[in-house]
């Protein structure tokens, strides 16, 4: 084992892999997965790690750890939406969607669903666009819009078979004829079921279990006896790849179903007692009720109507405890998720205080220092201006000194919702300290600022001070200075708007003054 460390490109190859990976072997991502987190984490790619715990988050969630999994995506959700990244968004809500409808919760599995399709860009790879259809189209299924869920479905099938992803085309070909075959449309089911023999002879795909079940399913439905032993024998025979944990035992269920129907009896039995020895080896619950109810109805058919019946009852009793542990498995699950977005609002909420002044509610010198670098990069990027305005109180110590320090605390939070008010859009209005304000402008140029600042200024001396100053009058100096491509620093800039605002105290108070143009006094 090596321990140099491989580079970012590597790494990103390697996550590109893991997230296109087929669902069968869904068991096999995990410890590449962790793998990756590990090493993106000590190369500081948080992005690159975030999408390693949300490979872990789906594993997880395939597993039955609902709870887990569900925590997971909403923590990388959460992180994505904050540090705007879409696509690690986009993924983490289809991921949330599989988490809602396992714990049952169909309209939020929907809206996730819907999340996960929309924010995917224009340019995500076909096989990438096709898997988020897939899980809109299944959520809406659930949520019994089927039009709208093959549309979806339809849109996955183009984009899988452009991709030449074999094993997705028949996953939505695979849900395509279970929806039809739900829907009672045999024809529909029939021609779904064909095109995924043809395409599974071209390629020399075995079906796995899931599929046989469908295909087998669709064949009963035309009283297909012999075709649903020849897809479903091989069960019997161990011969069958299982890609979900239940999968085997829904097979057994279907051969026990389609064997009575027959009038096969003895080996209906025979199905049966395989699919109830592996229920109770892999603690398969839900499949168990169901068996319980099959044998109701084979013993029914025997004519063993008193056994009939009780095991009716029993299948009742494990039906009805299966509700109560779903719902408890349910509970379970939203907990943990609950929690853990308590977690991250009251953090939330803590770093959105550290960022405020307490006196007036405007954004403090904190914030500045780490918000205005980012929007002169920003500027400086696009080629935009930005411009930065102080704003000071004249004579201030006058209004503490003739009324009072309260009197004071006052003006100031009047002068903060003025500034409020001039600050709209994705200006930023902030107090620096004592009776200094910053006001940040991003996009707007020398002349628009100066207009901008000339209208505050007038509008503070205007407003009505009288109940609290008096004659005394309330007006404040401004120095404003503009980047014209974002070019500069914040240091430099805040000299230079410093600068200014001390010309215009020099020069007499209650006016602004700019890089170059000056604005008289008065109205
Ligand atoms: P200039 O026109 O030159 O700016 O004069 P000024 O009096 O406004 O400036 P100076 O810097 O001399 O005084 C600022 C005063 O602001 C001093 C201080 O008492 C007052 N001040 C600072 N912070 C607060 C506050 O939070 N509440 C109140 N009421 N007053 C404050
Ligand atoms: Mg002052
Ligand atoms: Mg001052």
């Amino acid at each position: 084992m090596t321990t140099c460390v491989p580079d970012l490109g590597a790494l990103e190859r390697v996550a590109e892999e893991l997230e296109g990976r087929p669902m069968s072997q869904f068991r096999t991502v995990r410890e590449p997965a962790a793998e990756l987190e590990r090493q993106a984490r000590e190369l500081g790619a948080d992005e690159l790690a975030q999408r390693a715990v949300l490979l872990r988050a789906a594993v997880l969630l395939r597993l039955g750890r609902t709870g887990e999994g569900g925590q997971l995506a909403h923590q990388v959700c959460s992180w994505a939406e904050e540090h705007e990244s879409p696509y690690v968004q986009a993924r983490a809500h289809r991921e949330l969607s599989i988490f809602y409808r396992a714990v049952g919760d169909f309209s939020e599995g929907l809206t996730h669903a819907v999340q996960g399709v929309s924010l995917l860009a224009e340019d995500v790879p076909g096989d990438v666009r096709a898997r988020h259809l897939l899980s809109l189209s299944v959520a809406l299924e659930e949520g019994g819009s089927y039009e709208d869920g093959e549309r979806r479905a339809r849109e996955a099938l183009a984009l899988a078979a452009t991709a030449g992803d074999i094993e997705l085309t028949l996953l939505v070909l695979n849900n395509m004829a279970y929806s039809a075959f739900e829907l009672d449309d045999e024809p529909a089911a029939r021609a779904l079921v064909q095109q995924m023999r043809e395409i599974g002879a071209r390629n020399e795909h075995r079906f796995g279990a899931n599929e046989v079940d469908t295909m087998a399913r669709v064949a009963l439905m035309g009283n297909g006896y012999e075709a649903v032993e020849e897809l479903l024998g091989p069960v019997l025979a161990d011969q069958v790849l299982a890609n979900e944990s239940d999968a085997i035992a829904e097979c057994l269920l279907t051969l026990a179903l389609a064997r009575r129907q027959n009038g096969r009896f003895d080996k209906a039995q025979e199905a049966l007692d395989a699919a109830r020895t592996l229920c109770a080896d892999r603690e398969l619950a839900a499949v168990n009720a169901r068996v319980r109810e099959e044998q109701a109805a084979l013993y029914a058919a025997n004519g063993l109507f008193a056994q009939a019946y009780e095991e009716h009852r029993a299948f009742h009793n494990e039906a009805t405890a299966l509700h109560s542990a779903q719902r408890d498995a349910r509970a379970r699950a939203m907990q943990a998720v609950f929690e853990a977005n308590e977690a991250r609002r009251a953090t939330e909420h803590f770093r959105e205080l550290s960022h405020r002044d307490a006196l007036t509610g405007l954004y403090n010198r904190r914030y500045v220092n780490e918000r205005v670098p980012a929007l002169l990069a920003d500027a400086a990027a696009r080629s935009r201006p930005i411009s930065l305005a102080i704003v000071d109180l004249d004579h201030f110590k006058r209004v503490n000194d003739t009324f009072s320090h309260s009197t004071g605390d006052t003006v100031l939070q009047h002068i903060a919702e003025l500034l409020m008010e001039a600050a709209d859009g994705p200006a930023i209005a902030a107090r620096m300290g004592g009776e200094e304000f910053l006001l940040v402008y991003p996009g707007v140029d020398a002349p628009e600022a100066v207009q901008r600042c000339e209208r505050l200024r007038l509008r503070i001396r205007a407003h009505g001070w009288e109940p609290f100053t008096g004659a005394l009058p309330v007006t404040t100096s401004v120095g404003v200075t503009t980047a014209p491509e974002g070019r500069g620093t914040f240091t430099v800039l805040l000299a230079q708007a410093d600068r200014n605002l001390y010309a215009a105290k020099r020069s007499g108070r209650d006016r602004v003054m700019a890089d170059v143009c000056v604005t008289a006094a008065s109205e």
